[in-house]
């Protein structure tokens, strides 16, 4: 989070005369849905990407998208009542919707050793019902925990302004640039894992998976039991009719949405979801207890008729979708992972960067921010070695 002082320079009281902007603020069920009145000459308001571990595993994301409102700005109790409390940090208490999981404001204190410091707060932007001219984007801090700089490397910046990449904390040490990598990640690519461990925030939720092979393209056949260990008798679909999986069939597909249904879920702008066999999905490190809807603090929510939403209950990321008639393959919330490599977690996925989920649901509320997106995906693609550029041939799932 940037520091308080980015707050203190917005304006400390309303000015009752001046004209004003009613934002309106939603989550997917809509239970707490609320206003953010302001004076409308402290728009925009700065808009800051967080990618700490801490951060994507509280979302589910790869990084917070956050706003920081004047000081005056103070959330009603009866809208904070129908919202979970989660202790982030001594100075940060975050509130996601009880219902639907979606984060949707924060409460700072600029001292978190003095109870008595002042409060301000703090929107998650995906929660807000357009940002196109209310959001100014300063850039991206905690790139240091990303290991490979994550989701920062698909938004560099918008409209003509360079997004700023900030190691640590906001304002703190020297920017990164795009393609940085830590030095600490070369080390551990050696010697891959063939268990991705994945964690919510609070560890309520954990679960683990197994490396994708050519059994994974039986998945949907043996559903629900797993493909046999011995595959060398089966005849493996093409692999055009298994779009979970990408170069070759060595990892799963993982791709970005903007979907409204995934935005008002999490509270970001953009969701970012891999799709796992769900036989690959165990509850244990050691593989015997299998994929469920419900272990540890998972809560489930029917986001419409057959689709569903599984999200922490305790701190609020989220975790799965997954659909009727689609129940072999579950998406997985990336921003759970907690992959050696970093957490774009390449080793196992292969990140779909020839469109952006969605997109058109986005445009009417975000047009500068999606096509940013779009821009920088293509970029990224085509900056790596042995740039992939045929894309996924379906879509899929919440994607
Ligand atoms: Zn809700
Ligand atoms: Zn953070
Ligand atoms: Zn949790």
């Amino acid at each position: 989070m940037p520091p308080p002082s980015v707050v203190k320079s917005q304006s400390k009281l309303a000015d009752s005369a001046a004209e004003k902007t009613i934002l309106k603020a939603s989550c997917l069920c809509g239970a707490p849905n609320h206003e953010v009145t302001l004076s409308t000459s402290d728009l925009p308001l700065k808009g800051y990407m967080c990618h700490c571990t801490s951060c994507r595993r509280m979302t589910g994301a790869q990084c917070l998208t956050v706003v920081f409102c004047p000081e005056y700005y103070q959330p009603a109790q009866s809208v904070l009542d129908k919202m979970t409390a989660y202790v982030f940090t001594k100075r940060i208490t975050q509130y996601f919707c009880t219902t639907c999981g979606c984060q949707m404001l924060a409460r700072c204190l600029e001292d978190g050793d003095d109870p008595n410091s002042t409060v301000t707060w703090d929107v998650a932007t995906g929660t807000l019902e357009r940002i196109e001219d209310i959001v100014d984007w300063q850039g991206h801090e905690h790139l240091q925990d990303t290991l490979d700089g994550g989701f920062a490397d698909f938004l560099t910046e918008i409209n003509g302004k360079k997004l700023e990449r900030w190691p640590a904390h906001y304002g703190k040490h020297e920017q990164v640039p795009p393609g940085w990598t830590s030095t600490s990640r070369s080390e551990v690519e050696a010697s891959p894992s063939d268990k991705l461990h994945c964690t919510c925030r609070c560890g309520g939720v954990e679960f683990y998976v197994t490396r994708p092979s050519a059994r994974s393209a039986l998945a949907e056949k043996y559903w629900p039991e797993s493909p046999p260990l011995d595959i060398s008798n089966e005849q493996l679909p093409p692999e055009s009719e298994t779009f979970y999986m990408r170069d070759n069939r060595t990892k799963f597909l993982a791709g970005l949405c903007s979907c409204n249904s995934c935005r008002l879920a999490a509270g970001v702008e953009i969701t970012t979801w891999a799709f796992i066999p769900a036989f690959q999905i165990t509850q244990d490190k050691e593989g015997k207890i299998p994929w469920s809807g419900d272990f540890g603090t998972l809560r489930k929510y029917e986001s419409s008729p057959g689709c569903y939403r599984y999200f922490c209950s305790r701190c609020g990321a989220i975790v799965f979708y997954d659909a009727d008639g689609r129940e072999f393959l579950k998406d997985v919330a990336v921003g759970l992972v907690d992959a050696p490599e970093g957490s774009r977690a390449e080793s196992w996925f292969g990140w779909r960067t020839r469109r952006l989920g969605y997109r058109d649901d986005d445009i009417p509320r975000a047009e500068s921010f999606v096509l940013a997106i779009e821009k920088g995906l293509r970029e990224w693609e085509a900056s790596r070695p042995g740039a992939d550029l045929s894309g996924g041939s379906r879509s899929g799932g919440a994607l």
